[in-house]
């Protein structure tokens, strides 16, 4: 498919300063990412919480900007782009955040919520931007009437369905959602999972999901990059990735899925030892501290993501190992 959205050498460190009034350190929290979505698809980014998937997935819409790299949009550079630029590309590229409560202004009705974005961009008269308002409050499943209500007369589920249509409401082609359900009870997840891919059916939309819950990436997932101390360390077709894992950091993470969302006979599995520091990651394979598959090449050479037939494997052996993935009762979850 034609790429809509692509990163080059891409990299954010931030100084941390810890503990207090210690030495300043530098975090590479993306540290030369490469990546490609395509037009249409959903794109999912997981690992470990502190790998930089949310930090990338801000770089991607440039909420934050990169130390280095590219992302190119549009035959644009959006890291580039000066802020006037930057501020009508907005409506192209929005972004959805984990916390429904947070992210919208109490003090705001639903409806003000959603026609805000309107009025920021200048789309349509006021006529029009409540038109627009009543239709996307009719496609997360709540009615015009809802409109004169404030956010805490709402459920989670609810709030969190507001701020989708709010992200939709400038009718862009791409949404980035960190986290978009994983604040919300499970039982409510798969509703707000079904609304997102319904909408993204109904405006052709490109869906890129960060997440640490791997049931619910692959259920929505096309393809999936996986980070590991930011990097990328596999990209792959979803069900490839899960059913046969070609880089250990993926396989030890297929293995830590807690029993109840896989089927009945997988025990769960943890991630052995802790992750690394990230302001010193270890040399060479940065996995290798962790990886039950390292061997001495892995403590000194730095493998690169590497084209395999149908992935990207960042892995000295992934020809060779021998990993496991969800089979049989795990797989039919
Ligand atoms: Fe493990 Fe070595 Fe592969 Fe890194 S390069 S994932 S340490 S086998
Ligand atoms: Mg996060």
């Amino acid at each position: 498919g034609d790429i809509i959205l692509r990163a080059e050498g891409l990299k954010r460190s931030f100084v941390t300063r810890k503990p207090l009034f210690g030495p300043a350190t530098v975090v590479q929290a993306v540290d030369g990412v490469d990546l490609s979505i395509l037009k249409g698809e959903t794109f999912a980014i997981v690992g470990e919480s502190g790998c930089g998937k949310s930090t990338l997935a801000r770089l991607l819409v440039r909420l934050i900007d990169p130390s280095e790299g590219s992302v190119w949009y549009d035959g644009a550079d959006i890291a580039q782009l000066p802020p006037e630029a930057l501020r009508a590309l907005r409506s192209d590229l929005q972004f959805i955040f984990q916390d429904p409560f947070s992210s919208l202004n109490p003090q705001m009705t639903v409806g003000a919520l959603i026609e805000e974005p309107l009025i920021t961009h200048g789309i349509g008269d006021k006529d029009e931007r409540r038109a627009r308002v009543d239709d996307l409050l009719t496609r997360i499943g709540l009615t015009p009437a809802h409109a004169d209500r404030y956010p805490h007369e709402f459920s989670g589920g609810q709030r969190q369905r507001v701020g989708i249509a709010r992200a939709l409401a400038t009718g862009p082609k791409v949404i980035i959602g960190d986290e978009p359900v994983s604040a919300l009870d499970v039982s409510i997840q798969a509703q707000v999972v079904n609304i997102l891919e319904d909408l993204k059916e109904a405006f052709g939309l490109t869906l890129v999901v960060i997440a640490h819950d791997l049931a619910v990436i692959r259920h929505m997932a096309d393809r999936v990059a996986v980070m590991y101390l930011g990097e990328i360390v596999e990209v792959a077709p979803a069900e490839g990735l899960f059913t046969a894992p070609r880089h250990p950091y993926t396989e030890t993470l297929l293995a830590a899925i807690p029993i109840a969302r896989v089927g009945p006979r997988r025990a769960k599995a943890r991630i052995e030892g802790d992750l690394p520091n990230p302001t010193a990651p270890p040399p060479g394979c940065r996995f290798h501290t962790r990886c039950s598959h390292a061997q001495d090449r892995c403590k000194t050479e730095r493998p690169t993501l590497r084209d395999l037939t149908g992935r990207q494997v960042a892995c000295h052996f992934a020809e060779t190992l021998d990993l496991t993935g969800l089979t049989g009762g795990d797989a039919a979850r």
